[in-house]
């Protein structure tokens, strides 16, 4: 039995776009537990498959990890699939749209959440089965959907993962083999599965689903945030993660720093530890017969998070600079003098991206079920630049019941953020997602327009303002070749770099590190000149 693994996270219709350096963590997860199953399997990305459809002859299954904005892509690969005799196995965050993408494109199987438990049970006890596309006897494997006759069968949601399978897995480290410019890509490393925050939106969601003011989500036991008795999904209202992955369960040092060795043995450059909430690494820990269900207490496990970053910092690529890691998220509530001291020693100069929503702390706590508030996030952002950090700010508009007087504060604060020493906001539109709090509510924008445009104005303003300190700097950048033109991606991350003066390079190399000057900016990205050509790729 042949597996192949196509990677088309964040491939929306299938055409290539600058911001493709990102690698996440699942495919490479999925591929790595299918070759700790004995099967022979292969990584490769959407464009590769696309290019080279011949190779599917080689495999029976194939896997594909998307997102739900990547439909068009995926219908895309789909058709191609059709026409070879193979299982068509479909997984990621599109998985939760499994009726419509069963009902609509040719796919056999789809994973639903997390998808080690599936996979384990489908590649042991089920592996004839799945070659044989006999889907009756899988009804009793949790989180799959599949056709039978004219219905969609959905078996139910799966258990959460161990903490225990997961630090067991090892995860695809063949990076070089699998994904072109694999010296310039972000690779994602899983350090945290799930999320602490188990509030919830204080509010009537229509469909029976009113919350009455129990407060069970806010219970100083722990466990009993778990469970809503009007079943108003835990997190914040736009988010499924609480509910489809689980409070965090932490992996330990040894799996995570061993991922990372493999993938700098393979040409990995650039690593980034993947979290909701990177303070919330091991932080179950420290409440040891509870489950972690508290965004903002205890406090972060200081402990074991220097533990970590020492521990990767004594990599002797990272060490030396040449290997640059950094981290994802945080929540601005775990963010204090000593955790950004810790932070600051180990991965200064990096970005760090921090979830405010709106300037309305009232309005977060309790129609998004988040409590961080304003104060949290600016005194986060000063801390962390003090250290040498440089924090990214997220926003979202047209979220249920944002009101005009939500958009006001939220306009009003922006020039303060920048202040305190943001670097860049990045302003996302609700989108509703399936099994969230909000998943029946469209986006509200049409009775905002105005103060919409005005954040919208205001955000660029700034960012582009933030984007002037960059003019005339040089810096390092990994050059990468694409259809004639030259996208370069800031070694220690930020904006894109569309490079001007391609001549320098030489004919034959896919990309260079180089040492750029940035000679002009824009809202989003910036221009910059090769100064310098420190080494080629080819
Ligand atoms: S969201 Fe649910 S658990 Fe929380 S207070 Fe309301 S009814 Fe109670």
């Amino acid at each position: 039995m042949r597996a192949l693994v196509i990677d088309a996270l964040a491939r929306a219709s299938g055409k290539r776009y600058a911001t493709f350096d990102v690698v996440g963590v699942g495919p490479r997860l999925v591929a790595g537990l299918l070759i700790q199953l004995g099967i022979k399997t292969d990584l490769k990305t959407y464009e590769h498959v696309m290019e080279n459809e011949e190779m599917i002859d080689n495999y029976d299954i194939v896997l594909i990890s998307a997102m739900s904005s990547d439909r068009e892509a995926v219908s895309k690969l789909a058709g191609k699939l059709s026409r070879y005799n193979v299982v068509k196995i479909l997984g990621g965050p599109i998985g939760l749209e499994f009726y419509e993408l069963l009902a609509s494109m040719d796919i056999d199987l789809v994973i639903i959440g997390e998808a080690e438990n599936q996979l384990i049970r489908l590649f042991t006890e089920f592996k004839k089965d799945v070659i044989s596309k006999d889907f009756n006897a899988l009804s009793e494997v949790k989180g799959l959907a599949y056709k039978a006759g004219n219905k969609i069968v959905f078996t139910g949601f799966s258990k959460y993962v161990s903490k225990d399978l997961l630090n067991k897995i090892k995860p695809y480290t063949l990076v070089d083999k699998s994904y072109e410019f694999y010296w310039a890509r972000r690779f994602y490393v899983e350090v945290v599965r799930g999320c602490s925050n188990f509030r919830r939106p204080l509010l009537d969601l229509g469909f029976g689903r009113k919350c009455i003011k129990c407060l069970r989500c806010s219970s100083p036991k722990l466990h009993e945030r778990l469970w809503c008795p009007r079943l108003i999904m835990p997190g914040c209202g736009f988010c499924s993660v609480p509910f489809l992955f689980g409070p965090p369960r932490s992996r330990n040092v040894h799996a995570i720093v061993n991922e990372v060795r493999e993938l700098i043995r393979h040409g990995a450059r650039r690593i980034v530890l993947s979290a909701p909430d990177f303070l919330d690494y091991a932080r179950e820990t420290l409440v040891p017969n509870e489950l972690l269900t508290d965004p903002c207490y205890p406090r972060p496990n200081y402990h074991a998070i220097e533990y970590l970053l020492k521990k990767l910092h004594e990599i002797p690529e990272v060490y030396s600079g040449e290997v640059k890691i950094f981290i994802e998220n945080i929540k601005a509530c775990l963010v204090d003098e000593k955790i950004a001291e810790i932070l600051g020693q180990y991965i200064k100069g990096t970005t760090i991206h921090i979830g405010l929503e709106t300037a309305s702390d009232k309005y977060n706590e309790t129609v998004i079920g988040k409590p961080i508030t304003l104060e949290h996030v600016v005194r986060a952002v000063e801390l962390l630049t003090k250290y040498g950090l440089r924090p990214y700010v997220y926003l979202i508009y047209g979220l249920p019941y944002m009101d005009a007087k939500v958009y006001r504060k939220t306009i009003k604060t922006i020039p303060l953020l920048y202040e305190k020493g943001v670097e860049k906001i990045t302003l996302y539109k609700f989108s509703p997602l399936p099994l969230t709090s909000f998943e029946f509510f469209k986006p509200q924008v049409s009775k905002y327009t105005s103060l919409i445009k005005k954040l919208k104005n205001v955000i660029i303003k700034h960012n582009l303002e933030a984007k002037k300190k960059l003019l005339g700097k040089t810096m390092k950048v990994y050059v990468v070749k694409v259809n004639h033109k030259l996208y370069g991606y800031p070694e220690e991350h930020g904006p894109v770099v569309f490079v001007k003066n391609d001549n320098r390079l030489p004919k034959d190399a896919k990309g260079a590190l180089c040492k750029i000057v940035v000679t002009d900016i824009r809202p989003r990205y910036v221009y910059g000149n090769i100064l310098e050509i420190i080494e080629v790729f080819k």
